[in-house]
């Protein structure tokens, strides 16, 4: 089987593009240049150039050795948490504010939670002197507040998303209609492997530098380009996208996803897509999501921000759909557990998100000889406050 997108942009029966008729212009503009702007060699010079010296690629495979020790086998630990800002989403946002470029667009337009996402965007559009409008929900800015300071200091307008829940959802149906709003000027930069095609394999391909670095670093320390297994964290899933990108027609390499349980997978407070979700249609895609019987969209929950998506993307979806992946879910306590232990065997603190991905390490079949990369997504600074309330369980 030939893990690929179409031309509709589908993988397998998920994908595609499902969105309102006012959208077209805006949509299939990108469809039609996507492809052959990124692989345009003077993009692809600039791109690279900015991997390079502003976000600090390529990000070192580590040898976990005390961690290797514990669970007797080989662990290597792709470091995206030291990318400039922090995790991996500056890999799709760099990419994307040149696509903008070279698109003639002159104003930015993204959603956000956590703000993660809203940061990373806000960083390459002052990078570039480009206006940046973030959406967000009124109850996340109060929440996610350091994050809101640094998008402003940035030189982003905040918008609040007054509507519904006042989350993420509220605030992606505010882009939305921006965008409907100014379809000439504005380019929107989705944050993950999901929404309408392009944006799934879009963001995919810039992603994919993550396993790009990984066969060649990985040949370096072990002789073999090739590991047993990669594990990584899903919310929409472009970390995971990136990191099975270049080994995802190589089925020696298990590709593990792991989600996010929340309280547990069968208590109504979870993010645990794969054995939750059903098929449907969100954010323009066919895809598995959580749902009630008559379609509407259960309110997920995880203690990682990043992880607490209804959806998955659907290249997720058709990995898991069809026995390629091995999902995984993990609940809060069980990646609290896991960031702490990571911490005093390896001196690296992770994101929340990031620390369900190494949890799962106790979930996994395996044998002495396995190698298997974890792919570390993103650092914990910004988490530090949920962490030091669990002090006393876990510290
Ligand atoms: C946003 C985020 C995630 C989840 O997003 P994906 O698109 O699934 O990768 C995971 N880890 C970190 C550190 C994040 O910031």
């Amino acid at each position: 089987m030939m893990i690929a997108v179409n031309d509709k942009g589908y993988y397998g029966e998920f994908g595609g593009a499902y969105i309102p008729e006012m959208l077209h212009p805006n949509v299939e503009e990108l469809q039609r240049c996507y492809l052959e702007i990124s692989e345009d060699q003077e993009f692809q010079k600039e791109f690279r150039g900015l991997l390079k010296d502003y976000v600090g690629r390529p990000s070192p495979l580590y040898l976990a050795e005390r961690l290797s020790e514990h669970y007797g086998m080989t662990i290597y630990l792709k470091r995206e948490d030291l990318n400039h800002t922090g995790a991996h989403k500056i890999n799709n946002t760099i990419g994307q504010i040149l696509m903008a470029k070279r698109l003639g667009k002159t104003r930015i337009i993204a959603e956000t939670g956590a703000g993660q996402h809203g940061v990373a965007t806000a960083t390459v559009c002052a990078l570039m002197g480009i206006e940046c409008i973030v959406y967000m929900g009124a109850i996340d800015i109060e929440r996610q507040a350091p994050n809101v300071s640094r998008m402003r200091m940035l030189g982003a307008e905040v918008r609040p998303a007054l509507s519904g829940s006042q989350t993420l959802k509220d605030a992606t149906n505010e882009a939305i209609r921006d965008w409907i709003s100014n379809p000439v000027d504005t380019h929107y930069i989705i944050g993950s492997v999901v929404g309408p095609h392009p944006y799934p394999d879009m963001v995919a391909r810039f992603q994919s530098v993550i396993s790009e670095e990984m066969k060649w670093q990985l040949e370096e320390h072990t002789g073999s380009s090739h590991p047993s297994g990669i594990i990584a964290c899903v919310g929409g899933g472009s970390n995971a996208a990136g990191a099975y990108y270049h080994y995802l027609n190589d089925p020696e390499v298990r590709l593990v996803a792991v989600e996010a349980a929340g309280h547990g997978i069968d208590s109504g407070h979870s993010a645990a897509t794969s054995v939750l979700g059903t098929k449907g249609i969100i954010h323009g895609s066919r895809t598995l999501l959580m749902q009630t019987p008559d379609g509407q969209i259960v309110e997920p929950y995880s203690i990682s921000a990043g992880l607490d998506y209804p959806g998955i993307g659907p290249l997720h979806a058709h990995l898991i759909d069809s026995g390629r992946a091995e999902a995984i879910s993990i609940t809060d306590e069980a990646a609290l557990k896991a960031a702490f232990f990571l911490a005093r065997k390896e001196g690296i603190i992770p994101a929340l998100e990031t620390a369900h991905a190494f949890a799962a390490l106790d979930h996994l079949e395996y044998n002495a000889d396995d190698v298997f990369i974890v792919c570390l997504s993103g650092r914990g600074d910004k988490d530090l406050s949920t962490y030091i309330k669990h002090f006393d369980q876990l510290g």
